[in-house]
């Protein structure tokens, strides 16, 4: 089903089921002016999600063989379906950093390359195993590469007289991009900004300090003027920017804390111990009795916070033996 939420130009709200993950529903907006359309992101390479996606798209009269398809981020509810978009007369743009980090991670190493970083922090193999047997994040990916054209910051993108400012906001994924309608002041937020959930920031291989970049970002948001929010998930905006983003920036620094306390209490705790002795909201489970893989997200979670900590200066990494292996553990300075 297809809501039109704003009329000059027409943007329409696409939502796409995102069936048994936490995440609900991904918001796929288009664009609509002068007989072009933009579709902003996919929902994950399934069945249900590609039927919803093409439904509320016929509905409005948009086909995926003549169109823009922006995509904002490497994630699989974002990127799955771009590959049903992969027509002559339709071009698919994705910010460039974002696209090279995608494409090493179906072509290249990187995807073990953060198996192996989850090792070191202790998560036990089985366990990883199984966490990455059924984890969203990569199976739901597209099958392959696909051809794109790729965005810096600044670029514009035309869909009738409508300009679409991308912006580059890494700190989610290692090149997020969002888009900026600068007259009309309506910001498409992707992950940046969420208003029911907050956005998971982790520890990506060969990137420095997400959670750094993406509070930056955060802050670096407050300097647009934004009329109409309209976020990847769940709900449209219900509060101003401003209280959001303080709201987020106050759930990581209490993050940062129990982090610390976790460390007092116990020295040396590898990061799959300490993310373990935090609290998480998983449907009520203990940690014990918690799915792999959602144990997997949290473990990442606390990987780009132990790094925050370190690169504050709060914290160090010694190695210590388990299990007969050499694992990353942690101690406050
Ligand atoms: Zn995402």
């Amino acid at each position: 089903m297809a809501e039109l939420i704003y009329s000059n130009p027409e943007i329409y709200r696409i939502n796409v089921p995102l069936t048994g993950n936490p995440l609900k529903n991904l918001n796929c907006y288009v664009i609509k002016d002068g007989g072009e359309s933009a579709v902003i992101d996919t929902g994950f390479r399934m069945e249900e999600c590609h039927r919803a996606l093409m439904d509320g798209l016929h509905e409005i009269g948009v086909s995926p063989e003549h169109t823009k398809l922006l995509i904002t981020h490497l994630h699989s509810d974002h990127i799955g379906l771009a590959a049903s978009f992969d027509y002559p007369d339709t071009t698919i743009y994705m910010g460039e950093t974002e696209y090279e980090y995608y494409r090493r991670m179906k072509e290249g190493d990187l995807l073990g390359r953060i198996d192996q970083q989850y090792r070191l922090e202790g998560f036990p193999e089985e366990e990883l195993q199984d966490a990455i047997k059924t984890n969203p994040a990569s199976i739901y990916l597209p099958d392959a590469t696909f051809p794109v054209t790729t965005l810096r910051e600044g670029d514009e993108v035309r869909v009738g007289d409508t300009v679409l400012t991308a912006l580059f906001m890494p700190g989610h994924t290692p090149g997020q991009m969002i888009f900026y309608i600068r007259d009309k002041k309506i910001m498409f937020l992707a992950d940046h900004l969420l208003f029911d959930i907050t956005p998971n920031i982790t520890k990506w291989a060969g990137v420095d300090n997400s959670l750094q970049q993406y509070m930056h970002n955060l802050d670096r948001l407050l300097e647009f003027d934004i009329a109409v929010a309209l976020p990847a998930h769940r709900g449209l905006a219900n509060k101003r920017i401003k209280d959001r983003v303080g709201e987020i920036l106050a759930h990581h620094e209490k993050r940062l804390g129990q982090i610390m306390q976790v460390l007092k209490e116990h020295p040396g705790a590898t990061g799959y111990e300490i993310a373990g002795g935090l609290t998480w909201s998983m449907r009520g489970k203990a940690w014990k009795d918690a799915p792999n893989r959602q144990k997997w997200f949290a473990v990442g979670e606390t990987l780009a916070h132990l790094e925050y900590l370190q690169a504050r200066g709060e914290i160090r990494q010694i190695k210590k033996e388990e299990n007969g292996r050499e694992v990353n553990s942690y101690i406050l300075i």
